[in-house]
């Protein structure tokens, strides 16, 4: 430890990417980083974050939001539960901390979206508090360092993580001028950054590595076999078809309903195929009632989410019955861009264009 840190610390005083979100200390703006971060790249969250300050530029302006407006600044980034919770939690910071976001560690915790490893860098970030974060990066970079051979996901390596983890960031916090120089912050963004861009999955750049006199896994050349995390479930595939269904110059849409994926987002009509269904008939019954005959393929898309490889098959359609649903409408190519499409049909949008 009394090594690792200064290491750590004076490599990242040198090595930070510059991130916008790195800027500040506004804990606002910097728990929108981290959840946009969550599954998501740097370098896709950029735009996002720039986007989602300029016009929801604190709590009080997220809460006070359309939901519409909401899922519109997040439309592409997935997992869209994120957007919603932030919304959520935004407007409960309003009614219980009268807009100012909360100080302490275990309020944090309690916000809609938040969980140990987000609380960890918010309060760590913003505040300079000696709060450990553990993700997938800092994962690897200590079972490296440390030389643990056991599942970072399993229960008993992940506490001896957690653990290890607290420690590193205390001993930041004991380090001479930690205030004035951030040091839990620091050493919490070092551990991530040094995940990204040096220790990462494959192939690890240890001969520039800060830490690499201090390495176990490199010392006895075990980096390929660190972290063991045990394989995750096998993908399942999905097929569905989606119908281009045009009125004039409009379009029929629909909203996703709430308590289902995707919530509030809009789409094409489509339905699931079933795996050996060969798409589409000439008479295609939605689940919403209307009946509708494909007229020219607009060719096939995949989307990847979770544990979930899905493809699309789209077609240009026309209405044979018609039973109009209160979810469905006939839109624009104006209005098309407008409404937040999930990723999948944002894609059938752009081949429109
Ligand atoms: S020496 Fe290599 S394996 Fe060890 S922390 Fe650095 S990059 Fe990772």
């Amino acid at each position: 430890m009394s090594k690792l840190v200064p290491a750590l610390l004076e490599w990242f005083a040198t090595n930070a990417r510059k991130m916008p979100w790195r800027e500040t200390h506004d804990p606002y703006a910097v728990w929108v980083s981290e959840i946009m971060l969550q599954q998501t790249q740097v370098k896709t969250v950029i735009p996002y974050w720039e986007r989602w300050m300029r016009d929801l530029p604190d709590v009080a302006a997220l809460a006070a939001a359309p939901a519409a407006k909401v899922l519109k600044l997040w439309e592409g980034l997935g997992y869209y539960s994120r957007a919603r919770n932030l919304h959520a939690a935004a407007q409960l910071i309003v009614e219980k901390f009268g807009g100012h976001f909360p100080r302490a560690f275990s309020d944090i915790l309690e916000l809609p979206g938040v969980g140990r490893y987000t609380a960890g860098a918010i309060a760590s970030i913003a505040y300079n508090d000696p709060a450990p974060i553990l993700d997938g990066n800092v994962m690897r970079v200590l079972t490296r360092v440390f030389g643990i051979d056991g599942d970072p996901r399993g229960k008993a390596t992940n506490q001896q993580l957690w653990a290890l983890a607290a420690q590193l960031v205390e001993h930041a916090a004991n380090q001479p001028h930690s205030a004035k120089t951030r040091a839990c912050s620091h050493l919490n963004q070092s551990l991530m950054e040094l995940g990204a861009l040096v220790c990462t999955p494959r192939q690890p750049a240890c001969p520039a590595c800060p830490v690499r006199q201090l390495c176990v896994a490199q010392r006895d050349q075990r980096t390929q076999e660190l972290p063991a995390l045990a394989p995750r479930g096998a993908t399942t595939a999905r097929r569905f078809v989606a119908f281009v269904i045009t009125r004039g110059n409009r379009h029929l849409v629909q909203q996703r309903p709430s308590g289902v994926v995707n919530a509030g987002l809009w789409e094409f009509p489509n339905l699931e195929l079933k795996a050996a269904a060969t798409p589409p008939a000439e008479r295609v019954a939605l689940p919403t009632g209307r009946i509708v005959r494909a007229t020219t393929s607009l060719g096939s898309l995949t989307h990847s989410i979770t544990r979930y490889r899905i493809t699309v098959e789209v077609f240009r359609a026309e209405l044979l019955e018609d039973s109009p649903q209160p979810d469905e409408h006939w839109v624009s190519a104006t209005e098309l861009e407008e409404l937040a499409f999930t990723s999948a049909h944002r894609k059938i949008v752009a081949r429109l264009g």
